[in-house]
């Protein structure tokens, strides 16, 4: 009992200092969802446009990081909508290409474009990003990241995988046990709760996360989700985002 009343106590601090973070992050973050428009306005330099994109997907993100935090904390749950892969996997690259270390060979590939899931965008979003980073950070000596999106069956009936693949130092055997616990992490700098937090999210959408991986040739991480509206489609415009382009 004492145990549960101390987590209660913790759990409630962290509200509150959850609910804190989230006033101030939301005033931090005002710049970014504006500047943006006025570089645009200012700029005729494709490559200045281009860089006014990223910094607006990023504002809009960490905008949408916040809510979600509010949303957390409140208890109440995100906003669901249909998310176009194409789109989706546009928009990771394009941030992923923002920082990418030049040994880093990225390829993208969805393989259908009518595929949709249903749920959070900046949730999923973030799952793929998480991937994708540790995948990059498997790999300081250069190599291949792929991300895939394409339809398999399953004993459920058809599903979406989407594969993030790396050819990095993979995982030993209790890293490969641990991965998914609360503050497991071989990094000097790491929190460890990445991949809680890609497990929680997959889940959430009632899917799921698996890994294989060997030491030293690389690691590939599957998710699978539900497919949203197997043969709809293609939807155009609401979400504006910048072609990415491939490769
Ligand atoms: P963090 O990145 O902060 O360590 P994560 O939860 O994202 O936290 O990852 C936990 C651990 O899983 C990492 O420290 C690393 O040991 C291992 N890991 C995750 N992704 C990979 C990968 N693509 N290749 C090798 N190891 C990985």
């Amino acid at each position: 009992v004492e145990d549960e009343l101390m987590r209660a106590q913790r759990l409630e601090s962290l509200a509150l200092l959850a609910a804190g973070l989230s006033h101030d992050l939301r005033n931090i973050l005002q710049p970014l969802l504006i500047v943006p428009d006025l570089i645009r306005d200012r700029s005729d330099d494709p490559k200045v446009v281009r860089l006014a994109d990223v910094i607006a997907e990023c504002g809009r993100r960490g905008h949408e990081m916040v809510e979600s935090m509010l949303s957390f904390v409140r208890g109440s749950r995100l906003p669901s909508e249909r998310i176009v892969l194409q789109r989706l996997f546009q928009a990771v690259g394009m941030l992923l290409k923002s920082s990418l270390p030049g040994n880093i060979d990225l390829h993208l590939d969805v393989r259908d474009e009518r595929m949709a899931v249903e749920g959070n965008y900046t949730e999923l979003q973030q799952v793929l990003l998480n991937l994708a980073l540790n995948a990059i950070q498997a790999m300081p000596d250069g190599g291949r990241l792929s991300l895939v999106a394409e339809r398999v069956a399953t004993t459920d009936g058809e599903r979406l995988c989407i594969r993030v693949q790396d050819q990095g130092i993979g995982m030993d055997e209790t890293t490969l046990e641990r991965l998914f616990s609360p503050f497991f992490t071989t990094k000097a700098s790491g929190t460890g709760l990445g991949l809680v937090s890609c497990k929680r999210i997959v889940e959430s959408l009632d899917g799921t996360i698996s890994v294989s991986s060997r030491l030293g040739e690389g690691t590939c991480f599957n998710l699978l989700l539900p497919l949203h509206g197997a043969v709809a489609e293609p939807e155009v415009g609401d979400r504006p985002v910048v072609p990415a382009g491939r490769g």
